[in-house]
């Protein structure tokens, strides 16, 4: 893709802000639009024009991402009065970053193509970290061929970038990151609960286990922030019950049970309901603690 190119970008949160930066970085213009203008601050500081809906930042750009939190934000972003493909031109690219529903993915690529527009669906994975420091994981539904055109764009947010299969098949592989990350969500609730109540030095038994088999990007990212009491997000916890939800669905379509997703599920409503969804997910310890008889 050409430095000339103009490339809107819709969503500009923990995730998009950071994602969008790279690309300003990397030398593109961009069209910036968030529902919180404040949020686009530091873009518009570094040259991004400001739109003020998703169609006015489609305008004259050539590719046009989005990152906003659930399905029915991408899809009135998108498929709405004043969505992005109201505006985009024929030729033009859309790639949703957002985790939504396959399903939705496949709707947005059909009504896209009747316009002569692609549409890839690119969740990634690498958590707030791996958006700022652009090592994200993306993985790509849609036409190989768009994939291709787009590529440069995503290697300057990612590392590791792949074409995975027909839309929707980004937003299924980045379910399987979800459910292996309940695993480790509900496993180290339980073994920090558990250190704890043994009496162990948090800081020294975390450096011992995430240098060892335990060890996960998840434990050594989040582990600290445990340990300084740091509940923000991160990866705010509705938007991981939102995965865990659309997950579930998914597999009960394809005769699936998932019982550790199940329970991660239903930890994370509680969690949730003691007043911490909007709060990082590290924030499952604290509850679970709680209930436990250990304070963090
Ligand atoms: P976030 O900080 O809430 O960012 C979402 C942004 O989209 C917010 O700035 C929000 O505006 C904006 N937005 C939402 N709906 C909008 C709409 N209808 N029109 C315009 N702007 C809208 O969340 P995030 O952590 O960046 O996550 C974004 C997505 O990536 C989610 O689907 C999440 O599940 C996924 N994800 C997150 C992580 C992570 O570690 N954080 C990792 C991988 C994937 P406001 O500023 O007004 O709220």
């Amino acid at each position: 893709m050409n430095k000339a190119a103009k490339i809107g970008f819709i969503g500009t949160g923990i995730m998009g802000g950071p994602m969008a930066g790279h690309l300003q970085k990397a030398g593109y213009s961009l069209r910036v639009f968030n529902r919180t203008r404040e949020k686009t601050q530091n873009l518009i500081e570094g040259g991004a024009v400001w739109c003020d809906s998703p169609a006015a930042a489609a305008r004259g750009a050539e590719v046009v991402f989005s990152m906003v939190g659930f399905p029915s934000d991408v899809e009135s972003v998108i498929l709405g009065e004043n969505g992005v493909l109201s505006a985009a031109a024929p030729g033009t690219i859309l790639i949703d970053l957002t985790t939504s529903e396959p399903a939705l993915a496949r709707k947005i690529y059909q009504a896209a193509r009747a316009k002569n527009v692609g549409s890839l669906d690119a969740p990634v994975t690498g958590g707030d970290q791996g958006a700022r420091n652009a090592t994200l994981s993306i993985m790509a539904g849609g036409d190989r061929e768009d994939f291709e055109r787009a590529r440069l764009l995503l290697e300057a947010m990612g590392k590791t970038v792949r074409y995975v299969g027909p839309a929707g098949a980004g937003q299924h592989t980045k379910m399987v990151n979800q459910i292996l990350v309940a695993g480790i969500m509900t496993s180290m609730a339980e073994a920090f609960t558990y250190a704890k109540k043994a009496g162990l030095d948090l800081p020294t038994v975390l450096e011992l286990v995430g240098n060892g088999a335990a060890g996960s990007p998840v434990l050594n990212r989040l582990g600290p922030r445990i340990i300084a009491g740091d509940w923000e997000p991160g990866f705010i916890i509705e938007h991981y019950i939102k995965d865990m939800t659309i997950a579930l669905r998914e597999a009960a379509a394809m005769n699936l049970e998932l019982p550790t997703l199940s329970l991660a599920r239903e930890r994370y409503a509680a969690v949730a309901a003691a007043g911490y969804g909007r709060k990082g997910t590290q924030a499952i310890v604290k509850v679970e603690g709680h209930e436990a008889g250990v304070e963090f």
